[in-house]
């Protein structure tokens, strides 16, 4: 059966430019980048190589304002926590972040707050937009590190992070930025938005696991996560993934060079699944429906479960999600769905597409006459929808 997945808010293929080009550092240029000698020196050439071309995708200036990391995940722990243990005494010891930030994100700030900071999430708008005067009203001088990321994966909403960057930086925080979706999607610049420390996900620019990175604004201070043997200036401790992060450098500078192309192509078919999808008895959009990620594609169907849909979906060859994948295992209710303003029982049957260099706009019409006949199947087992239509 021909696949067609639709699911790269969970896993990006790795490009395979990007394999090609890093391959060698798995095994020949195997030297460890502290090292003085010859492989050494290789390993440390191809690791600011990668610093250089990451920071040339989001206009960071000079490479050494990227700092390296294992992933999103540490650059969030990374900007959250260390921004606030640094800076709590000369600024203050509150904590902000929107209320639909990734979990690595949100429980960082509830260890701050375990820890003796007041924190407080910034409410969203039906559509998942940050209100800016709520923000602007929480966001107040004392505030150490405010967070609100630039697109969500599960909504694809992407936020006016220059006006949030204004407020926030009025209030004398520290602004912290969350691309992992967004970058390589669509143009981000630090400078123009105003923007202290950024975080970038390797493998969702197509290129390995296993390496992240964080723009920190020359000035800012931080304190580390990951104490150790000092690499990454002292912040990240730990012998850097060289074939990683030569990949993530080689896939941020292809993402630079494509990406405007490349979204405007996966534009036409998001918009093409949109208008299919709707076309179902209630179906609903979530998320904005211009502001929103080139690649995504989201709906919520009443009456009827995400991991039916999920099941069925793929049973015909089409891979989607329901919700983050990261917090699948928690079984727990979207806080970005039950966030944007939906009563619990209408956050259970959502679904995502997120399209990628596979996707094409000829598969469109299959994925929705699926989509048509899965809600069909299972609301004629969903008690909810039978009581509702009797
Ligand atoms: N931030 C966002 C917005 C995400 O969608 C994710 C998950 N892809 C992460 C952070 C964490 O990424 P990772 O699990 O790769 O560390």
């Amino acid at each position: 059966m021909k696949r067609i997945y639709m699911d790269h808010q969970s896993a990006v293929p790795l490009d395979g430019r990007v394999l090609e080009y890093a391959l060698p550092f798995l095994k020949d240029r195997f030297g460890n980048p502290s090292s003085q000698h010859t492989p050494g020196l290789e390993a440390r050439e191809a690791v600011e190589e990668a610093r250089g071309k990451i920071a040339a995708l989001v206009n960071a200036g000079a490479p050494k304002n990227i700092i390296l990391t294992g992933g999103a995940t540490e650059a969030n722990n990374l900007a959250v926590r260390g921004a606030a243990y640094r800076n709590a005494d000369k600024i203050g010891k509150k904590a902000v972040c929107s209320a639909i930030e990734h979990m690595s994100v949100l429980n960082p700030v509830r260890e701050l707050k375990k820890n003796g900071f007041e924190t407080e999430l910034a409410p969203v708008d039906g559509h998942g937009l940050v209100d800016l005067g709520r923000l602007a009203e929480i966001a107040v001088p004392g505030t150490v590190v405010t967070s609100v990321m630039y697109a969500n994966s599960e909504i694809g909403t992407i936020q006016p992070v220059r006006e949030i960057g204004k407020i926030v930086r009025a209030a004398g925080s520290i602004f912290h930025v969350d691309a992992t979706a967004a970058a390589g999607r669509i143009p981000i610049d630090v400078e123009a938005d105003g923007i202290d420390l950024l975080t970038i996900s390797s493998s969702d620019l197509g290129g390995p696991r296993g390496a992240g990175a964080l723009y920190v604004r020359p000035g800012v201070k931080l304190q580390t996560v990951m104490p150790g043997g000092g690499q990454e200036r002292g912040l990240r401790s730990g012998t850097e993934n060289v074939f990683a992060i030569a990949g993530m450098g080689e896939a941020a500078r292809l993402a630079a060079l494509e990406m405007n192309e490349e979204s405007s192509r996966l534009a036409e078919i998001r918009d093409a699944l949109i208008s299919g999808l709707l076309g179902i008895e209630e179906t609903y959009l979530t998320g904005h429906p211009e502001k929103r990620l080139p690649h995504h594609a989201s709906v919520r169907f009443t009456a009827i479960e995400g991991e039916g849909i999920l099941l069925l979906m793929d049973r015909a060859g089409i891979q989607v999600s329901t919700g983050s994948a990261c917090s699948s295992q928690t079984l727990q209710a979207s806080h970005v769905l039950l966030a944007i303003g939906l009563k619990h029982e209408e956050v259970h049957g959502s679904m995502v597409l997120t399209l990628g260099r596979s996707s094409v706009i000829e598969d469109v019409p299959y994925v929705v006459a699926t989509a048509a006949e899965t809600v069909t199947r299972l609301r004629a087992m969903s008690p909810v929808w039978n009581r509702k239509k009797s």
